[in-house]
């Protein structure tokens, strides 16, 4: 059964650029509800530990770089079928290769800085949420 959370974050370049209200507006469109949500500046331990799953891919120490440039804004989000359909509200990782009306094809200046992350699966949904927020900040 599809789970009802998924956890994102607005990236670094997409907070600078101001698009941190206009993309939580497209996510407030989209039907989500905003379950918790926070601006951080992620250390480079923390940002390791987010993106372990990649420490294997040649981009991971670009993308621990480059995710600790600056804010970034995390946040957990309900809905039905919550993991899927985020990533159809997000696009493509890439944005060239993302849909017209999505949030990286809007947003996104490239693809490491591609406007925000979204869980890839329920389970991770869960164990990134966790990483990001205790359950006092959980709404
Ligand atoms: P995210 O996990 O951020 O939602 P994704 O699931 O679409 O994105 P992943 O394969 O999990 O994509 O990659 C994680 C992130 O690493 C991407 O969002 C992007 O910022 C960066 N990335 C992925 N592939 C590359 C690449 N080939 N070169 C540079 N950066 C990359
Ligand atoms: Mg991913």
């Amino acid at each position: 059964m599809a789970g009802n959370i998924t956890f994102s974050m607005i990236k670094p370049y997409a907070v600078q650029d101001n698009y941190t209200g206009p993309i939580l507006s497209m996510i407030n469109e989209a039907g989500f509800r905003i379950a918790a949500l926070k601006m951080v500046r992620l250390t480079r331990e923390q940002a390791q530990q987010f993106y372990a799953v990649h420490r294997e891919r040649p981009f991971y120490n670009d993308l621990v770089e480059f995710i600790t440039s600056g804010p970034v804004v995390g946040m957990l989000l309900e809905k039905e079928n919550a993991v899927e359909n985020f990533r159809k509200l997000i696009g493509a990782t890439d944005p060239a290769k993302a849909d017209e009306g999505t949030i990286r094809k809007k947003y996104a200046r490239s693809l490491q800085a591609n406007a925000v992350h979204g869980s890839d699966s329920d389970e991770n949904a869960v164990i990134e949420s966790d990483f990001f927020f205790s359950k006092l900040e959980r709404f």
